[in-house]
């Protein structure tokens, strides 16, 4: 028995080793991983026969259900969503796939005589691979920074530039237009008085058979596009504020003072809900409400109320997976051209230029992703033998 149970590493050992295993918890986050790595898999994940009617005829086949009821409802709840927001994520002339969005925050040059918005970026690098160089060119252009998408395949490299240096590095930030540096306190003064913005610059996207990457510049129809799904999100949250008697994007304060968290409410991140951009929330709320309807449907299919609370739980999880893969904190790997999730390190830093992605590229990161890696999860813990069977055997 394990009284301080957490995530549940000790007991699941016990288990794999064939022991009669308990696991006790109150922290309800690691109750639920607890309850989906050691409790369902082992009340509901047997492979059993299952009998299906196929037309006129009944059969009989085996299977494990548990496996075969979050892979359906992950299927049911990704395109009763798709229905509903697909449109917020919408394919190129050319068929394109987005795979994601590259976002900079911004803040207003502070010299008098510049006042350009400063695009903050680490890096400018879009794919940093051995055989494949792609990065954004900056350049002043009026009260703007405007960008050229240049490197293998686009426009010809400049010489002179190193786009590893990007125009923010802790805070300090270098205005590319006109030179003036703006340091580490005024910066976060910016973000906390509400004066910068955001800006999105690139987009990364797929051929429909091939997961390539490819790089566009943002056009003022992508702006337009998340335009109304900012609009559709005060719709939305409304909508399901009135349904649930809770606002549906997490509304509780980031706790201040608070070392692994402190960077949030440091750069105006002030509620948890603001670690998200519009779009990002749009496509949580919406696949939350879709994972409740799933559990709603369940129940009226005649599935029993706990084994569907099982499979709501994975779906639950999958939700998890995608606002982590789907926050404002996360970047876009250069080295591997893939989404880096939120939870890198045990804290949330700061991310001046993120990516946002698309949760049906069927690329890295979105909702099929996250689906997949709790099916494997699943079925490789579902084969740990139950004590009774053991016992039986001796
Ligand atoms: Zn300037």
């Amino acid at each position: 028995m394990d009284p301080f149970a957490g995530g549940g590493s000790i007991p699941l050992e016990a288990l794999r080793l064939g022991c009669e295993t308990h696991a006790v918890e109150y922290n309800p986050v690691a109750v639920l991983i607890l309850k989906c790595t050691l409790e369902y898999p082992q009340k509901y994940g047997r492979v059993t026969r299952i009998k299906e009617r196929v037309g006129m005829v009944e059969v009989e086949r085996q299977a494990n259900r548990l496996v075969e009821d979050v892979k359906r409802w992950g299927r049911w709840v990704s395109e009763e969503a798709r229905k509903e927001i697909g449109v917020y994520y919408p394919e190129d002339e050319d068929g394109s796939i987005p795979v994601g969005y590259i976002w900079a925050r911004t803040v207003p040059c502070q010299n008098p005589s510049c006042g350009v918005e400063i695009p903050l970026m680490r890096q400018y690098w879009l794919a940093n691979k051995d055989k494949k160089k792609i990065f954004l060119y900056p350049y002043a252009y009026g009260k703007q920074v405007e960008f050229k998408i240049v490197g293998d395949g686009y426009e010809p490299m400049p010489n002179d530039f190193d786009p590893s240096k990007g125009t923010v590095s802790k805070a300090f930030v270098v205005c590319p237009a006109c030179g003036n540096v703006i340091d580490d306190k005024t910066t976060r003064k910016l973000f906390q008085t509400g004066r910068t913005g955001e800006r999105m610059i690139a987009v990364v996207l797929r051929k429909k058979n091939s997961d390539g990457k490819h790089y566009r510049l943002a056009t003022e129809r992508d702006l337009e596009v998340f335009r109304r799904a900012e609009e559709q999100l005060q719709v939305k949250r409304q909508k399901l504020m009135e349904e649930w008697g809770i606002d549906p994007v997490p509304d509780e304060m980031v706790p201040s003072p608070c070392h692994d968290v402190d960077r949030l409410p440091m750069y105006g991140m002030y509620k948890w809900g603001d670690v998200f951009n519009s779009r990002q929330k749009l496509a949580l709320i919406t696949f939350t409400e879709k994972v409740r309807q799933a559990y709603k449907k369940m129940i009226e299919e005649g599935y029993d109320e706990e084994y569907a609370k099982a499979v709501m739980s994975y779906l639950g999880l999958g939700v998890n997976r995608l606002a982590d893969y789907n926050s404002s904190l996360t970047v876009w790997a250069v080295a591997g051209e893939f989404i880096a999730h939120t939870f890198g390190r045990q804290a949330l830093p700061m991310v001046w230029d993120y990516f946002e992605l698309n949760p049906w590229s069927n690329s890295t990161g979105d909702w099929n992703s996250a689906i997949d890696w709790i099916l494997d999860v699943l079925s490789h813990l579902s084969q740990i033998l139950p004590v009774e069977l053991e016992e039986e055997k001796g």
